[in-house]
């Protein structure tokens, strides 16, 4: 049974927004990405999904914190990789991680933005605290459900810290180059 104490700690609003943010991460990347799939044919597997996943490593701009393991795509995978952020808790959270679900058919630069992309979603569980700042240097309403604004952040980490190729997949519209810089500025100096 939980004690009053508890419950307290429980609503208070970072750990709020901490449980929040550990719970959208895994549902976040269902509507983000789908299997390139449809009658065409699967190209072809060369090397391995670790290989793959070494290689556009060394495009992602950001200092890569946590563990990165890379399998090759299932045919029934909607995703393209998920994050296991930490803090410490019940599995699989006792183990921090990123996993990649490579497509075979995806480049180097591609797969690099993959990588940043669930590398961002590592990083606003960290410390949930920033969230209403982040919302407003957005422009996102303060009541943002917490699946758009992790996506959105999850995106411009990406696109700061990956080749840029013009990808963006969040549910927002994508900062323009000045914009960014200031939110490099604010939110990543660490990063
Ligand atoms: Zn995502």
């Amino acid at each position: 049974m939980r004690s009053i104490a508890t419950l307290r700690i429980l609503s208070a609003p970072p750990v709020r927004w901490a449980l929040a943010a550990m719970g959208v991460v895994l549902l976040a990347g269902v509507f983000v990405t789908r299997p390139r799939e449809g009658g065409t044919v699967a190209p072809p597997r060369t090397g391995s999904a670790e290989s793959r996943c070494e290689e556009a490593l060394t495009l992602v701009t950001a200092e890569v914190r946590w563990p990165v393991r890379c399998r090759w795509r299932l045919p029934d995978d909607g995703l393209q990789g998920q994050a296991y952020p930490p803090p410490k808790g019940p599995p699989p959270y006792d183990d921090p991680r990123v996993e990649i679900y490579v497509d075979p058919g995806q480049d180097a630069a591609g797969l690099a933005h993959t990588i940043a992309h669930e590398l961002g979603h590592m990083h606003h569980t960290r410390d949930p605290r920033f969230v209403p700042e982040w919302l407003a240097a957005r422009g996102l309403d303060p009541g943002t459900r917490d699946e758009v604004w992790t996506e959105d952040y999850a995106e411009v980490f990406a696109t700061l810290f990956s080749p840029p190729a013009g990808r963006w997949r969040a549910p927002t519209p994508m900062p323009d180059p000045a914009a960014l810089a200031d939110l490099r500025a604010r939110f990543f100096a660490d990063a």
